[in-house]
């Protein structure tokens, strides 16, 4: 096997044509996925994260403009024709999408559906054994085997989101993006979902992308985080680490938003993060962050900070890192 990552992005821009102009989402993001390890990508909506995710496999809309470098398994991504790409999606990458009843055909059984990228990609050899497959994988996402003739509404939220990751890895992917999986589920399916992912990713040796706007659910789940502001990345490092002990004021105030089950001492910051996310077609002067960041100086609102080293595996966008926090 490769020593080279499985997936490197460098220098992502991706730029949205819409009626009104041009809306730069990603504004220049690099990193690297190692072989079996996972990246939570963290911020607020808008913050570019999702359109990040739909990039590196370029589910994006015609028209849209996308620069840079994403080398997945070493392959060029943006510079594959389309029967490249359709074969590599699924196959070598897959997207578990948020809301589920919105991602799966209503009116088809879930086993049909998650049977037909197996027979599109011929990773099985006929129905039969796409069945046998299907019946494996609802097992292995903590769903009987029978319910593969249900149909969407027949399940609960947390069951059709399993279904989802079951589609995701029917034709063994080498890395798995999970976009805001856990959204729309109540507190204890949210849980055993994110243990179900946890498990999986032990279990086949999968790459992870996880996307949420919830910093302390990305702890448990990622090697790594990331956490994106007006199309950056603003701070990254090892989870717990950037989570317990934020350089970055944007990602204080993110970690602050959210109380810690089962710390009696962990309160929710009352101060939070006030304001609102920038509009990414008319990012604010300087640091991005500067309107709503309480430890702003002067030089914040006309010097843009860039990604600095800021302690061991830890790099962070602020004028402040190189002071004591
Ligand atoms: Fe706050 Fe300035 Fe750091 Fe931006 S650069 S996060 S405004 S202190």
């Amino acid at each position: 096997m490769s020593d080279a990552p499985l997936l490197r992005v460098d220098d992502l821009r991706v730029t949205y044509r819409t009626r009104s102009g041009d809306l730069p989402a990603v504004q220049g993001v690099s990193f690297d996925l190692e072989r079996g390890a996972s990246l939570g990508l963290a911020g607020e909506s808008g913050c570019g994260k999702s359109t990040m995710a739909n990039a590196i496999l370029r589910l994006l809309p015609t028209g849209t403009t996308v620069d840079g470098a994403v080398l997945l398994d070493g392959q060029d991504v943006l510079a594959m024709n389309p029967g490249r790409l359709r074969s590599v999606r699924w196959t070598e990458g897959a997207i578990v999408f948020q809301g589920a009843l919105h991602a799966l055909n209503p009116v088809q059984r879930i086993g049909a559906q998650i049977a037909e990228p197996m027979l599109l990609h011929r990773t099985q050899p006929s129905k039969r054994a796409a069945s046998t497959r299907v019946a494996e994988l609802l097992e292995q996402v903590g769903l009987p085997a029978d319910r593969a003739g249900a149909y969407p509404h027949q399940l609960s939220g947390g069951q059709r989101q399993r279904v989802l990751i079951a589609m995701a890895l029917a034709c063994d992917p080498s890395l798995l993006i999970a976009d805001e999986p856990t959204t729309a589920l109540d507190v204890m399916v949210q849980a055993q979902v994110l243990a179900l992912l946890a498990r999986l990713r032990v279990e086949r040796g999968l790459s992870m992308i996880f996307i949420t706007h919830d910093l302390s659910v990305l702890t448990d789940v990622c090697d790594d985080l990331a956490v994106m502001y007006g199309g950056r990345i603003v701070e990254e490092g090892r989870s717990d680490e950037l989570f317990h002990t934020p350089r970055h004021p944007y990602t204080a105030g993110l970690a602050a938003a959210f109380p810690t089950i089962g710390d009696p001492a962990s309160r929710m910051n009352p101060s939070g993060l006030g304001g609102d996310p920038p509009d990414p077609a008319h990012l604010p002067s300087g640091c991005p962050f500067h309107p709503r960041c309480a430890r702003a100086e002067d030089r914040c609102r006309t010097e843009r900070p860039l990604l600095m080293p800021a302690g061991e595996l830890r790099r962070a966008a602020c004028v402040l890192v190189e002071e004591p926090s």
